[in-house]
């Protein structure tokens, strides 16, 4: 007998629409989200540089970089890292796991909507995985109330709650004022929270807020270099401890580490050295990308809202979360019910790939997905004319959705 597991439905669209392209069908690919930036000059050299730098580093990654990084975490945000309190991985993904894993049995708190790989993760590890329901109305965002709620159905003692913020799929943040709110109802009801932050660079207003911050006793911040250096492919990850986090459970996750990927490719820490050591540098480097995404998703969901595709405009990262419920009627005569349904359909007629809202935790019924607008390439992005010129996918892929949409 094997685990219950299937591809990663991220993964699996994209496969979809190589597939569809290779039948010389054009295809909009708005469902995987990949940065279109290529890391810093500095960066991409130190990286070449270090191609013969083929030993291993230590299990719980280069002590430089995890100085570098505690410094450039002071500065961007104000966690209050040390080197000793950092953990460098193969990406952030593994990371979550092992922490995840650390545990003998725990309720796993995930938001719906959240990002696809939390909930199979905890499943795997057979940890008992708890939706924490949100709303469009209340901007996808997982309230106090809705905590409460959901510590109802724990089964354990150990209560662990992944946030994600920016969000994916949503690309919406937190306001301080929630941000410490949930903090709150985390100190009360003793939970752990594992804080993605992986898009924290890539908030648009440019002032990140750490939930570390808010809740230093328990907090486990993940990042790393795959989305704000576009280097998901080199894999380097990076977890913060906060002060509150025990000794063993760091133990633990070192222990895990050393018995699995053992540590985060040595050249690839080598050029993340040079990410993290020029703050000011990144900041304009992640500066420029950001300009270039807010002007693009906030076009998309203008274009969007317009037509009645109920979106919130972005504040951070790839992604936006159009929810299609207004056209429902015309989308159940046309024989659509489900999320999965619409975007095997749009992908159908138009070639507009998107990521159905099943992937993020709803029931099949409701009739959103994740678009992720960064179909598109950074030497256009250089130009921005207009997007029209500059950026002709994304605004084709909208223009499709919508007339699609007019003609069902
Ligand atoms: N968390 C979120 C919300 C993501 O979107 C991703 C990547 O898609 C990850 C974590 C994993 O990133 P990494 O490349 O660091 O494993």
């Amino acid at each position: 007998m094997y685990r219950e597991i299937e591809e990663s439905q991220t993964l699996l669209i994209n496969s979809q629409s190589l597939a569809l392209s290779k039948q010389n069908k054009k295809i909009i690919k708005f469902g995987f989200g990949q940065s279109p930036f290529l890391p810093q000059n500095n960066v991409l050299n130190a990286l070449e540089n270090a191609a013969n730098r083929k030993e291993y580093s230590s299990v719980q990654g280069d002590l430089e970089l995890r100085e570098l990084i505690a410094h450039f975490h002071k500065k961007h945000n104000g966690l209050e890292a040390t080197s000793e309190n950092i953990l460098i991985a193969p990406g952030s993904k593994i990371l979550i796991y092992s922490i995840l894993l650390a545990f003998l049995e725990a309720d796993v708190f995930i938001p719906a909507p959240a990002w696809v790989s939390y909930a199979p993760q905890a499943k795997l590890i057979g940890h008992n995985a708890i939706r924490v329901k949100s709303t469009f109305e209340a901007r996808w965002r997982v309230t106090p109330d809705e905590l409460r709620n959901a510590a109802k159905n724990k089964q354990y003692t150990t209560t662990i709650l992944i946030l994600n913020y920016p969000g994916n799929p949503d690309g919406l943040t937190y306001s301080e004022t929630e941000l410490k709110a949930l903090a709150e109802v985390a100190r009360e009801l003793d939970i752990l929270v594992i804080s993605d932050e992986i898009y924290g660079l890539l908030s648009y207003n440019s002032t990140h807020l750490s939930f570390a911050n808010y809740y230093p006793e328990k907090t486990i911040t993940t990042t790393g270099l795959s989305k704000w250096c576009g280097a998901g492919g080199w894999r380097l990850g990076v977890a913060l401890l906060s002060s509150g986090i025990p000794e063993l459970l760091k133990k633990t996750l070192i222990g895990i580490a050393s018995e699995t990927y053992s540590c985060a490719p040595t050249p690839v820490q080598i050029a993340a050295r040079e990410a993290y050591r020029d703050f000011d540098g990144s900041r304009s480097y992640v500066n420029a990308q950001i300009e270039v995404l807010k002007r693009i998703g906030s076009y998309c969901a203008t274009e969007l809202n317009k037509n009645n595709v109920r979106v919130h405009a972005p504040e951070g990262g790839f992604y936006i979360f159009p929810d299609f419920t207004l056209h429902k009627y015309k989308l159940n005569k046309a024989g659509i019910f489900t999320s999965n349904q619409l975007c095997e359909q749009l992908l159908a007629t138009t070639g507009v790939a998107l990521l159905p809202a099943t992937a993020f935790g709803f029931e099949p019924e409701l009739l959103a997905a994740r678009l992720a607008f960064v179909d598109f390439e950074e030497e256009n992005a250089k130009n921005a004319a207009s997007i029209e010129q500059d950026f002709p996918k994304v605004v084709e892929g909208i223009r499709l959705i919508i007339a699609w949409l007019k003609g069902i």
